[in-house]
């Protein structure tokens, strides 16, 4: 589905945006784009440019630069807390889907409604880290939700579809207000003259500028999965996950479908599938409908080959990005991974002070409300569109 999603440009909204005093416009950066936008300025692809991008994006005049990862690791907490219930008490829900790719949820949405109740309720990091933005910093900052812009740069299409979803909109104040991909805020930066390779690096502002290594590989294929079982492992144990879980080579690289098993102490033996690309997709949700319960527990699906590092919205001569290009970006993020202070979600600091000053806990009441949402059966509207097209 992703393909078929235009890309709608927001570049003259977002100017506007930050041309307007009365708006305080905070924007977030995917893991994804600080291993690619270099590339738009002729560095090499996997050239990690996360302090510049930072750099950049206060130059243009946003008020506040926040870090998508920080999102991925309160995915996480929500995530793999929501993983262990299914796995020790809500069996029926198994295998457990992963929700944070909106190309994908598209598909199984359109596709595959039978196997909706299988989703994660859990939002994506962007929104996660858009619905904070707008209620904890906002209060924290005293700075009216409504005039707060939120922007993310983002290596996908599919995410400028998702900002739209009227489920991820709280008292119509929506989550994200604009998508960029990483090709449009290169054009943004050229548009201002900003010369990307004399900016002296920046750091992301603090609140929701922290991440640990699990939430930098979320734009990998397995990453999502691999952060998941880390914190899963430590709920389930309170014990840190063994080496080999923290590296764990089985479900990382780009074959397009990839299966591991990690044995949780109190939980038992999880089998876990990582896909990538809507073809692979189609055969592991194929075999989970005739098999029912399948021989999976925990399935990560992400609708771009290779995951977020190869998204239509990435720097490109053409889509997806070719294995080289792909295999760079991925090694990046495992090298970020692998040098970062703390390696797991549940460890980030500033996501435990948010659980502690205003989440509570991960699955809360509150948590529910902002983080987590819904899916519609558009299959619907599948039929409806064919049967317009052939008439
Ligand atoms: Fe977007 Fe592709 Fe990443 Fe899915 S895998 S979130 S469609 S870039």
């Amino acid at each position: 589905p992703t393909g078929a999603i235009a890309e709608r440009p927001a570049l003259q909204e977002v100017e506007a945006a930050l041309a307007d005093d009365g708006k305080y416009v905070v924007v977030q950066t995917a893991p994804a784009t600080k291993v690619s936008l270099g590339e738009e300025f002729g560095l090499a692809p996997g050239a990690v440019v996360s302090a510049q991008q930072v750099a950049a994006l206060k130059a243009l005049g946003f008020d506040a630069v926040f870090d998508t990862c920080t999102g991925a690791d309160l995915t996480i907490m929500e995530e793999a807390s929501e993983a262990l219930v299914r796995l020790t008490k809500k069996q029926e829900e198994l295998p457990h889907f992963t929700s944070c790719c909106p190309g994908w949820v598209k598909f199984c949405e359109y596709f595959y409604p039978d196997l909706m109740g299988h989703l994660s309720t859990c939002k994506s990091p962007a929104a996660m880290l858009g619905a904070t933005v707008k209620t904890y910093y906002a209060a924290k900052m005293g700075i009216a939700p409504e005039s707060i812009v939120t922007v993310s740069i983002m290596p996908c299409t599919a995410k400028k579809f998702e900002a739209q979803r009227a489920e991820l909109s709280e008292d119509s104040l929506a989550d994200v207000d604009y998508v960029l991909t990483t090709r449009e805020l290169a054009r943004l930066i050229k548009r201002h003259g900003i010369d990307f390779s004399a900016l002296a690096p920046a750091a992301y502002d603090s609140v929701l500028g922290e991440s640990s290594g699990a939430g930098r590989i979320f734009a990998a294929t397995g990453g999502v999965t691999e952060a998941a079982v880390r914190s899963l492992y430590y709920f389930a144990t309170k014990r840190q996950p063994p080496a080999d879980l923290l590296s764990w080579q089985a479900v990382r690289g780009l074959t397009a479908i990839k299966e591991a098993q990690a044995e949780v102490p109190g939980v038992g033996m999880v089998h876990v599938a990582v896909v990538s690309g809507m073809a692979a997709a189609r055969r592991v949700l194929e075999e989970v409908r005739r098999t029912g319960r399948s021989r999976w527990q925990f399935i990560e699906f992400m609708a771009c080959p290779g995951g977020c590092l190869g998204g239509g919205g990435q720097p490109k001569s053409e889509f997806p990005a070719d294995e080289a290009v792909r295999r760079k970006r991925m090694e990046a993020l495992y090298a970020e991974d692998k040098g970062a202070p703390r390696r797991m979600s549940h460890e980030n600091a500033e996501v435990q002070t948010l659980y502690r000053a205003f989440y509570g806990a991960p699955l809360s009441e509150r948590a529910e409300q902002l983080l987590h949402t819904h899916f519609e059966d558009r299959s619907g509207r599948l039929f409806d569109r064919e049967t317009q097209a052939k008439a």
